[in-house]
């Protein structure tokens, strides 16, 4: 079929449409189902052939899907889910494609194509609001809305290997494959690349060829398939409440039903650990590494435990030692790059005529006109596949010239990386959509799930907008800058991007290093999407005949595991703690602190006990694994001078020890009501005393004392400060105030704007300075730091805010009085955390960063 009767086949003298479309696989299809459904007039337009998109062009051996066939597919049609039925766990990329083929002929789709038309540009309009899309066909046509439903992967990484042109023989790339498929038989074949494609294809490949070379640079994880029917348990849940099994897809963090993990690789011993790996191992799915452990992609040690596991297997089934260590993984974390799914291919390394080729060690120097030439040796082929991979996620889409306002390209735009606001839009080009575009779930994601949300987003959207008589929705810079934030905010907290991976666009020469989907999960992302909506398309412009409705804002501000905690503690229903008596609110924080991870191992911990006015008080050192004598720090802990112990806070000395370098010494100083004000600070103050007069017996280096507390605590370290500043001693070398209380005032901005959801309430601060100090006392320098009328000459000091902390005003305001007072003082804010972030060791990863940098600022007072 020529493209003139194409075009002329599906557009007859029609070339402006409500939306033009892009691409017409799982998601373009989709697309143009439910704008026809809605009424608008759609044209889409696809490169390819025919439909199928992925599965149109990936025809190569063992090409498979990788999620369960049952998930991995439509759920808007139930007719179709009753009528079709897959053959197998895994379907192969014929099934699937025949699959998009029936759904495109049950909903007559094809009418609305354009196959063999690539659009290459696109320009944007702002007096008719239009879009003119421009193909290589030189076909015209206008639209409103722009929807590029073009793949994350579906434009093939240009090849980089020095000489690729010259090669005489077959040439085929996985992502190419000729439709009248390859035949091998009696051929010397090259397959260069490792990833899913090269290792799906590999094994059938070897079946095939009289000898195959395969050229390795990077290793990957891969697990068995085990594939074969559909395991009966999941087909049975599948079948049984079809409906209530998509949604739990849709609510979960990949978009597959699944249980999450509870309990972390560490936690458990090593026999249930490898219990746990063996079951994860025979499931066969990639799903299960979710639900096996909660921190895989967190935690390298807890990572560690499974690449050991999985290249134990790689040993135990490839017999030539040295060839199992070239295909073990060492470079990077599992998971961080895709982990494949595989038949036999460990397996076909035992074959006489197939040979493993370490790039590593042997670089590709070139391809000839007969064969590949490496470091070391020259090769002879018949044939070359290349199975090198795509330029993911943005490649398909700057590949296309488009203009937005002002004459800008997303080609410009996105030179340092992509920049969108829920991976659906661009500010600067309105009425421009993408499906699963940078900065939404996407390829971390089972991507059926996450197309049809985009899809009905997008359709959703474009019905709001018409009802309400509007044309025009473009996303506003600051919530465009907010959710690049929150992207990389979540990958920041994970391993990915310590990988050179597609994810991280580290296998395109000189693309951007930028982690592009978003690692939040399908549910969380799912969650932000329909807030937007709710709050009336925050983050949005939306404009038509006589109205502009700016609604500007940031969708998601808090960390993500801050976010996740919160939520997690909102559904748990917890008693407040403002209504509890002392004893119960003291008995309450134990239980919580009971169940949190333990912080790092330390050198030495001794608990002891010092004098103070009224008696002892008890104290624990940490002591660091480094030889001393070291560098002290006396810390008081937090919980408003009415809870709390050394206990409480053991996990956060235990980390600032090891970051740090110094000895810590925890006071528990003695607790209101029992003992009010000023029995905390006078306990404080004796403590740092004796402390300093027993320096050298503790471990510690004369002359380097510093202070350190967190919350109430800090209001102590501070206060000691003033104590020791006024009597003439101790020598005190810095104090760092982690979200400190500062002063008595409840009417800060901090207080009003941030009081309410965030743990650390205004009646719990009321409730603690009610049991600590009467309301004369609280204006005392001694419980309200904030109030000494000269900080002249107190230790250089680090002040630590969280920016969604009732204290954050009161910690800023006293980081500005010291400096005014000339003390070296260090701000650090902490966005997007909440009071209780900074200690949280191991919980809230995203506050690693700042202990880090209060670990420096102490290590710093005392050089
Ligand atoms: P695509 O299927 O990529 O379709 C996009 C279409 O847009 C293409 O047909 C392309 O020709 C067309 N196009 C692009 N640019 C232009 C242009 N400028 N002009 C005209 N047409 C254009 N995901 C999973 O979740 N599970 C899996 O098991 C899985 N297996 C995969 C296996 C392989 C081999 C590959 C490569 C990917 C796999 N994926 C998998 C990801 C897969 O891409 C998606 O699941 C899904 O098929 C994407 O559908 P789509 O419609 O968004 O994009
Ligand atoms: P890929 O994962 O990017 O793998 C490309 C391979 O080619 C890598 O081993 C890469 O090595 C190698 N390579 C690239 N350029 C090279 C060069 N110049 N010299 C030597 N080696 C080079 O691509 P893919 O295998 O096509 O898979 C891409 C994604 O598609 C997958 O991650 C997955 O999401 C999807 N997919 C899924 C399935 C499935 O099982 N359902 C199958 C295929 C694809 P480096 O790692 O060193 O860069």
């Amino acid at each position: 079929m020529t493209t003139d009767s194409e075009f002329a086949r599906v557009s007859s003298e029609k070339t402006d449409f409500d939306v033009v479309v892009v691409g017409a696989g799982f998601a373009g299809l989709y697309l143009l189902y439910k704008l026809r459904e809605l009424g608008f007039s759609a044209r889409a337009l696809e490169a390819a052939g025919d439909v199928g998109g992925t599965w149109y062009w990936n025809r190569y051996p063992g090409a498979r899907c990788d999620i369960l066939s049952i998930d991995y597919s439509y759920s808007f049609d139930p007719e179709l889910e009753a009528e079709w039925q897959w053959s197998e766990k895994y379907a192969t990329q014929p099934e699937i494609l025949r699959y998009l083929q029936h759904v495109a002929a049950k909903h007559d789709l094809r009418r609305d194509i354009v196959f063999a038309t690539r659009v290459e540009s696109a320009s944007w309009d702002d007096d008719s609001a239009q879009w003119l899309i421009r193909t290589d066909k030189g076909d015209e046509v206008t639209c409103r809305y722009y929807v590029m439903a073009t793949g994350c992967l579906s434009m093939p990484k240009a090849p980089d290997i020095e000489g690729s042109g010259r090669f005489r023989g077959e040439v085929h790339y996985t992502s190419r494959w000729p439709h009248e498929g390859v035949d091998f038989t009696g051929k010397r074949v090259a397959v260069i690349g490792t990833g899913s494609s090269g290792i799906q294809s590999i094994p059938l490949i070897a079946a095939q060829a009289e000898q195959l070379t395969v050229f390795q640079r990077t290793p990957n994880f891969s697990f068995p398939a085990h594939n074969g029917p559909i395991p009966a348990h999941r087909l049975a849940d599948y079948e049984s409440d079809c409906a209530g099994y998509r949604e739990r897809a849709r609510w979960s963090r990949i978009g597959v039903p699944s249980e999450p993990a509870t309990i972390g690789a560490l936690q458990v011993s090593e026999a249930e650990r490898q219990a746990r790996y063996e079951a994860m191992w025979e499931a066969g799915e990639l799903v299960k590494i979710g639900s096996t452990f909660t921190d895989l992609i967190l935690n390298r040690a807890s990572n560690e435990t499974l690449a050991q596991f999985i290249r134990g297997k790689i040993r135990a089934t490839v017999r030539n030692p040295e060839t199992a260590d070239t295909l073990s993984p060492k470079d990077h974390y599992v998971i961080t790059k895709r982990p494949c799914l595989d038949t036999n291919y460990f397996e076909t390394y035992n074959l006489d005529h197939v040979r493993l080729i370490d790039l590593r060690k042997t670089p590709i120097t070139t391809i000839t006109e007969t064969g590949i030439t490496t470091a070391s040796e020259s090769f002879e082929f018949d044939a070359i596949v290349y199975a090198t991979g795509f330029d993911a996620m943005t490649g398909p889409i700057v590949a296309v010239n488009i203009t937005g306002r002002d004459g800008i390209t997303v080609r410009d735009k996105w030179a340092g990386g992509p920049l969108t606001y829920l991976g659906l839009m661009t500010t600067g080009f309105p009425n421009f959509f993408t499906v699963t575009g940078p900065g939404s779930p996407s390829v971390l994601s089972n991507m059926m799930v996450s197309i049809e949300q985009h899809v009905d987003w997008i359709c959703d959207c474009l019905k709001d907008l018409r009802a309400e008589n509007l044309a025009v929705i473009e996303p506003t810079a600051t919530a465009e800058a907010g959710w690049v934030q929150h992207v990389n905010d979540c990958a920041n907290i994970t391993l990915y991007p310590t990988a050179n991976s597609w994810y991280m666009g580290a296998n395109v020469p000189d693309k951007p290093r930028v982690f592009l989907p978003y690692v939040g999960g399908v549910d969380a992302y799912r969650g932000v999407c329909n807030e937007v909506v709710a709050q009336n398309y925050l983050g949005f412009v939306r404009s038509g005949p006589g109205q502009r409705r700016v609604n500007d804002g940031v969708i998601r501000r808090l960390q993500p595991d801050v976010q996740r905690m919160l939520k997690m503690l909102t559904s748990l229903n917890l008693p407040l703690m403002n209504e509890m008596s002392p004893e119960g609110a003291r008995a309450f924080s134990k239980e919580l602190a009971a169940t949190r991870p333990p912080g790092p191992e330390v050198g030495e911990i001794v608990d002891g006990l010092l004098p103070c006015a009224e008696g002892d008080i008890p104290y624990r050192l940490y002591r660091p694994a480094t030889p001393g004598p070291h560098p002290v720090v006396v810390y008081f802990h937090g919980g408003g001078w009415v809870l709390g112990s050394h206990d409480s806070d053991d996990p956060f000395c235990r980390d600032l020890c090891v970051r740090s370098n110094a000895v810590f010494v925890s006071v528990n100083y003695r607790h209101a009501p029992e003992h009010r004000f000023p029995a905390a600070p006078d306990d404080a103050f004796a403590a740092v005393q004796w402390v300093a007069n027993h320096l050298e017996s503790l471990g510690g280096v004369p002359g380097q004392l510093a202070v350190c507390g967190w919350s109430a605590g800090g209001n102590l370290a501070t206060v000691v400060c003033q104590m020791a500043s006024a009597a003439g001693g101790p020598e005190i070398c810095g104090q760092a105030l982690i979200t400190p209380v500062t002063d008595c005032d409840f009417s800060r901005p901090s207080y009003t704007a941030t009081g309410a959801n965030y743990i650390l309430t205004e009646p719990l601060m009321r409730w603690f300075w009610d049991h600590y100090a009467d309301p004369a006392d609280r204006l005392h320098p001694k419980a309200s730091p904030l109030r000494a009328q000269d900080l002249s000459g107190l230790p250089p000091a680090l002040v630590v805010t969280a920016e969604f902390d009732p204290l954050r005003d009161e910690g800023l305001a006293y980081a500005d009085a010291l400096a005014a007072a000339g003390v070296t003082v260090k701000h650090l804010p902490c966005r997007g955390q909440i009071h209780t972030s900074v200690t949280a060791v191991d919980l809230i990863l995203s506050s690693a960063k700042a202990r880090a940098e209060i670990a420096a600022a102490i290590r710093q007072f005392f050089q």
